[in-house]
């Protein structure tokens, strides 16, 4: 759209993107100029590296140099009296005649001089219009980076919900198969439990599905509306003073009223049941794990992605942070080749875990690769004040409550099978079905930091 002030100046002062005016200008790294409100919109869905409008010369991702310069010009001249036309006869003041040059702090309106002295704005604040204007545009400007922001936000929980959105019927499917495993089949009196356990878990998991459907579309709407008033604040960066000082007071309260209600990403769980005789059948096979310490000490770092965990040798000359030696990673002193095998690690209230079994080899390696097919982990991972659960391998996340104190760790092996259990409730966290095997395995107990 081409604005009265568009043929008033120069191309170098316009945008060809919005064919306006400049609004935050900055200069790419080939040269080009763009408003930064145009080129985020541009950009706002793009996946790969941005490349210039212009000559399509890729950018690196927003890295603009700023050009202060380029706003000293632009914005003093857009109030000029040249380009100025005046935008209606609200300009012009009806009792005087002559147009309005001051803005009244405490009415919000435009008067002309002889009105802003009269005695009913004789205690109030008047300023140049022109002046008044350049602090709300930089006001506006301020306000459009901060709803960028809550856009940028906003998509970032889209796409985590729907991540779990796109996984959530197929984790309740697995989980019924899991908890369906550890009902004994020569029990009848349990059936009825394993009926109604399965049951509760189909509409619980139903009733999730939706509400993390509703969560998505909640917040979809909303980067509508934060794209809306983007937009909104940025027309009236354009507009000429008067006229936006008129527009500016309505806009700029519904855009910080929509920044109190975004809505949050949802973070499900499924509630967990207590398994009757569960503990009482796997105690019957109670091991009681010791740690091997002449398996070298080293301290563990998980990538950010969790597909490794890297181990960096304990340097015995080096001084012993007395608070990282809980940190090290243990192994248990026995592997297993054979039979039934329960025991039980204090995880107590850490943050971040990881207990399991791997083959014995792994014990050499100083980085494991956790979607490695013999590592049998589960791993507690607290980012913030979010906690998620995972097993390895494959990786897969477990949207049920975090597990606090004694877990509980169960291998069969001929049968390949390795159950992690919630020993406070009794209740069955995670299991691998149906592996097979064929290597020695070894326990492994890592706690992080509480
Ligand atoms: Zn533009
Ligand atoms: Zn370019
Ligand atoms: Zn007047
Ligand atoms: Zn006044």
């Amino acid at each position: 759209m081409e604005s009265a002030f568009t043929q008033c100046f120069p191309s170098e002062f316009i945008c060809s993107i919005c064919k306006d005016n400049f609004t935050d200008p900055v200069t790419m790294s080939c040269g080009h100029r763009f408003c930064t409100p145009c080129l985020c919109l541009l950009w706002e869905d793009v996946q790969t590296a941005p490349c210039c409008p212009v000559c399509k010369a890729v950018s690196p991702k927003m890295d603009f140099k700023s050009t202060i310069l380029a706003k000293e010009h632009v914005l003093p001249t857009r109030g000029s009296v040249v380009c100025q036309l005046p935008s209606s006869a609200k300009q012009l003041c009806s009792i005087h005649q002559v147009i309005k040059l001051y803005f009244c702090q405490t009415d919000k309106s435009l008067l002309c001089l002889f009105c802003s002295h009269s005695p009913e704005h004789a205690t109030h604040e008047h300023y140049p219009v022109k002046q008044v204007a350049e602090h709300y545009r930089e006001n506006l400007l301020m306000q459009m980076k901060s709803i960028w922001k809550k856009k940028k936000e906003n998509q970032r929980n889209i796409k985590k919900v729907t991540n779990i959105f796109r996984v959530w019927e197929g984790f309740v499917n697995l989980r019924m198969v899991m908890i369906g495993a550890e009902y004994p089949k020569v029990c009848q009196y349990l059936q009825e439990e394993k009926q109604k356990h399965l049951e509760i878990l189909a509409i619980e998991g139903k009733i999730v599905f939706q509400r993390l459907r509703r969560n998505v579309a909640r917040m979809v709407h909303m980067g509508k509306l934060l794209r809306r008033i983007y937009e909104e604040l940025k027309e009236l960066c354009l507009k000429a003073d008067v006229d936006m000082l008129q527009d500016v007071g309505d806009t700029m309260k519904r855009s910080q009223l929509m920044q109190l209600y975004i809505p949050q990403p949802m973070d499900p769980q499924l509630s967990t049941w207590a398994i009757t005789g569960m503990l009482e059948r796997l105690n019957n096979f109670r091991v009681y794990v010791t740690l091997d310490h002449k398996i070298r000490n080293c301290h563990v770092a998980l990538t950010e992605d969790l597909r490794r965990l890297q181990c960096s040798p304990d340097h015995q000359d080096m001084p012993r942070n007395p608070a990282s030696s809980e940190n090290t990673p243990s192994w248990g002193a026995q592997t297993f080749t054979t039979g039934k095998h329960y025991w039980e690690v204090n995880v107590g209230n850490s943050r971040t875990w990881i207990i399991g079994l791997c083959k014995e080899s792994w014990t050499s390696r100083n980085d494991m690769l956790l979607n490695s097919e013999d590592i049998f982990l589960l791993l507690c991972v607290s980012v913030e004040d979010h906690f998620s659960l995972f097993s390895t391998f494959p990786l897969l996340p477990h949207y049920i409550q975090r597990p606090q104190g004694w877990i509980g760790v169960f291998l069969d092996y001929e049968c390949g099978i390795i159950s992690f259990i919630n020993v406070a409730r009794s209740s069955l966290i995670c299991n691998f079905l149906s592996r097979s095997f064929s290597f020695p395995l070894r326990p492994f107990i890592w706690c992080g930091p509480k």
